[in-house]
């Protein structure tokens, strides 16, 4: 899932000065699952606004909706009529909801209300960690299952740096080696023979560095 947390307090408000009349797009999926921008969020960023707003002796309204996606043109016509009335909409969607927003509203600012951080996983309770920057080519077959594009800190393809000390990774020692953890699977599953193939250059066209992607399923498009 995409992981987020909620934009400081300060940097809203900031952004929805001026506006009288705010909807707050909560997110039902992703950001929900990550306590940053679901309807929980929505609804308790709702009530400090409005509470901050009656300490400057201002009156906003603001009102909550909670697609279920914001990633998803169905979820948003759903929610359009009640967001008719509003001045501006504050999105707590990550940063593909928030253009999505922008290209489906053309006619009102959405705002960001989260910092989209990663893909992740949930780790433990209110813990979530990075797993996948989506490259666009996998290559976990090769590694075990573990990601060194993304679990080293240095992105290296072909084993650790040197600098990894009692399996944690020199950059910031509260994170395991990525190598380390590639090396102890590959062990794991009697697949050390791995670490012999040397992985070539990778083509990152395939990830950022090509511009914006996009799949195509030829098979059920319209
Ligand atoms: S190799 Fe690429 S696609 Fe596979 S997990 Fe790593 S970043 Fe994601
Ligand atoms: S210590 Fe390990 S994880 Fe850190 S940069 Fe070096 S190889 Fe990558």
């Amino acid at each position: 899932m995409i992981v987020a947390e909620q934009k400081p307090i300060e940097e809203i408000i900031r952004y929805l000065e001026g506006f009288n009349k705010i909807a707050i797009a909560a997110c039902g999926t992703c950001v929900t699952v990550c306590m940053a921008g679901g309807e929980k969020e929505a609804l308790k960023l709702a009530s400090v606004l409005k509470v901050k707003s009656m300490e400057q002796n201002k009156h906003i309204e603001i009102k909550v909706v909670t697609p279920k996606r914001q990633c998803d043109s169905e979820f948003l016509e759903d929610i359009a009529f009640q967001l008719e009335d509003c001045e501006a909409i504050l999105s707590l969607g990550c940063g593909a909801g928030v253009q999505f927003m922008v290209e489906k509203f053309k006619n009102k600012p959405v705002l960001p209300g989260v910092n989209t951080k990663f893909m992740g996983v949930t780790r433990d309770v209110g813990v979530w960690t990075e797993m996948c920057q989506g490259c666009g080519d996998c290559i976990l077959e090769k590694t075990g299952g573990i990601c060194p594009v993304t679990r080293c800190s240095k992105s290296n393809f072909n084993g650790p740096c040197g600098g990894s000390s009692r399996g944690k990774c020199e950059i910031n020692p509260d994170i395991d080696c990525g190598w380390q953890l590639i090396y102890d699977r590959l062990k794991v599953l009697g697949k050390l023979d791995n670490l012999y193939e040397i992985i070539p250059p990778k083509d990152w066209r395939s990830s950022r560095d090509g511009g914006p992607r996009k799949v195509e399923k030829k098979e059920v498009m319209l």
